[in-house]
This record gives C-alpha cells, structure tokens and sequence, in this order.
C-alpha cells in the first residue's frame, strides 16, 4: 500500500504581483512528482516581518499529500522559488517574489542545517496560524497545543483575508 505523508505549507509574496505569485505556486505545487495539493487557504495580506520598510505580504497555507521525503521535498520547494524570481538577498526578512515554508511533515520532528521541523516560526506568526486554521481547524500541534486554543492569543487586527 502506498502511504503519502501529508505537509503544510507556507507561501508568503510581497514582490512582483504578490497575489499571482502566491496563485502561481499554489498551481505549481500540485504539478510537483509524487504530490498532490490537497487544499489551500484564502490568500491574506498583512505587515512584513522584520524590515518595515517594505510592501505587505500574501499569505496562505497549502496542504499536500506526498510520497517525497521531506529533503526531497524541501529541495522542490525551493526550485519553485527559483523558478518565480526568489533572489536570495544578505538582509534576513528581506523583500521576495516567494517564499514556501515546509511548516509541518506529519508529526516529525527535525533539527539538521538545512531543514527544521516542525518550521521555527509556526508557533509564533499569526499569518501562518489563521490561514491553517481555515484548513484544519481541529489540527493539534506536534506540542500536543490545540491550534484552536493557539490563536486565541494573537490580535490580528492587521491580517486581512481577501476576496480573490
Ligand atoms: P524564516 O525561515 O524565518 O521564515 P525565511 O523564510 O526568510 O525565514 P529563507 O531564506 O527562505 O528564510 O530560508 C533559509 C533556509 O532555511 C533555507 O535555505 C532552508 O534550508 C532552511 N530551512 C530550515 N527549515 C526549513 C523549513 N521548515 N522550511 C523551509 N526552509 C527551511
Ligand atoms: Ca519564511
Ligand atoms: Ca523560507
């Protein structure tokens, strides 16, 4: 029997029509071998992380179903940044055309130089909480936290879910 492992993934654009881009990956990402996209957020906007002076993001959160291992995965991630202009700059947090986070790989746990699992900022980013929240809103985190009880905490008066 064929088991595919299911993974969420972050996709956040604020360069270079920032809604395409994250539409574009989201099409992409059911084209990768052995994956399928499952299904996907709305697209949100809000204010960048780190540097301020730079344009609002989009975000949204993909569900795949994959027979890929996660480094594997990870490696067609990237390629897909590649692909729609990610320009890897010195500044972190800097402006991107795309950027796609492996947020969660079923329940593992990871700790390596090139992949961290669960993703580092899961915990703590509104724009990534409220959009897997609109997909599962019964996920219990790898911490065993309910990500209905998580997000009570986070004010979110600055993300908006758009109509498009
Ligand atoms: P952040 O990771 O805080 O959201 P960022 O997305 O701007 O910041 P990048 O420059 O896109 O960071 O990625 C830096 C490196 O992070 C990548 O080269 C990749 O090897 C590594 N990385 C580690 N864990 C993950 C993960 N779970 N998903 C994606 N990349 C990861
Ligand atoms: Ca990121
Ligand atoms: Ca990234």
């Amino acid at each position: 029997m064929t088991t595919y492992s299911t993974v969420y993934v972050g996709l956040g654009s604020n360069q270079g029509h920032p809604i395409h881009q994250v539409k574009q990956a989201l099409l992409t990402l059911d084209t990768l071998p052995c994956t399928h996209l499952e299904t996907h957020s709305a697209l949100y906007c809000g204010p960048p992380l780190g540097p301020q002076n730079q344009p609002d993001y989009i975000n949204a959160v993909a569900i795949l179903k994959t027979l890929l291992p996660p480094l594997a995965l990870l490696y067609e991630l990237q390629a897909i940044e590649n692909k729609q202009g990610r320009v890897r700059q010195i500044q972190r947090w800097g402006p991107r055309t795309l950027d796609l986070d492996m947020l969660l790989y079923e329940n593992k746990q990871l700790n390596t130089p090139l992949l961290t699992l669960p993703h580092p900022g899961l915990y703590k980013r509104a724009f990534v909480l409220f959009p897997l929240y609109d997909c599962v809103p019964n996920l219990v985190l790898p911490n065993e936290q309910r990500l209905s009880d998580l997000i009570q905490r986070f004010v979110v008066k600055e993300l908006h879910k758009l109509n498009v």
